[in-house]
């Protein structure tokens, strides 16, 4: 059960959590915090608590403990989603942007927005291939014709690559569509690597694709801070602008008539 039934207090956080220009009407869709930040501190608190994401495991998984967000791997970024149901009742959704520890899937998270059974078998020979070629570039000789040859085939797979990934992903809105990633982003050119693997996208396509309507998002990060020093652990963040913000807007387009 992804869904987590939780009476919201009355509790309204006019903050945007989340926001995107839509590559289907041409508006500008949001979504506010709304009530999602105290239900979002409590999974803060739950996790500082427990030690461990797999919360309703009997037995916890040594690889989803928390420690591996203070470790080599640093922290992430984790999301809260208030919705309602058809029936009124409300409840929260939870998830972690991209993999846990290359886990992606967790009971009681939110699923990634693809096939990942699909995804390991069609990209496994890709990715082996662009490893291999790094490998042979890093034994060839510096500004030698081959080597330059080699990275622009390099290049050319990975960007072939991220295409195919890119496509993998179906990202519905809240007007009963769905299309594949790429039709879904704003903007001119390809959408960057990771763009459908943070927190909000997983979080509104689960509500779309299950007849819940969002109130609030909330997203927060967790773990040792990045290198950058731009993300510290416990602050709450909006949703970033280069991924979701090309492909937010597609997902929210419907909702503030649903
Ligand atoms: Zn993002
Ligand atoms: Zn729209």
């Amino acid at each position: 059960m992804t869904l987590q039934l939780t009476e919201l207090d009355g509790e309204h956080d006019p903050t945007i959590a989340c926001r995107g220009a839509c590559a289907r009407c041409g508006g500008e869709h949001v979504l506010p915090v709304g009530p999602a930040r105290r239900p979002a501190l409590a999974l803060l608190a739950r996790m500082e608590r427990e030690g461990r994401i797999d919360f309703d495991a009997p037995d916890p998984d040594p690889r989803l403990s928390t420690d591996y967000l203070y470790g080599e791997a640093r922290g992430q970024m984790f999301g809260v989603l208030a919705v309602r149901d058809g029936r009124g009742r409300t409840g929260v959704l939870k998830a972690f942007s991209g993999q846990y520890n290359s886990i992606w899937e967790v009971d009681g998270w939110v699923p990634p927005l693809l096939d990942v059974g699909r995804f390991r078998a069609d990209t496994f020979e890709s990715e082996r291939r662009i490893k291999a070629m790094g490998r042979e570039i890093a034994g060839l000789p510096a500004d030698s014709p081959a080597r330059r040859l080699l990275v622009y085939r390099r290049k050319k797979a990975s960007q072939t690559l991220m295409g195919e990934i890119h496509a993998m992903f179906r990202l519905p809105n809240f007007r009963g569509e769905s299309v594949p990633l790429p039709q879904a982003v704003h903007g001119p050119g390809n959408a960057p690597t990771g763009t459908g693997d943070c927190c909000a996208p997983k979080l509104l396509g689960f509500a779309a694709l299950n007849g819940l309507t969002p109130m609030g998002m909330a997203e927060f990060f967790f773990g040792r801070a990045n290198r950058s020093g731009s993300k510290e652990h416990g602050r709450f963040y909006p949703s970033c602008l280069d991924k979701c913000g090309r492909i937010l807007g597609f997902m929210l387009c419907g909702l503030e008539a649903a």
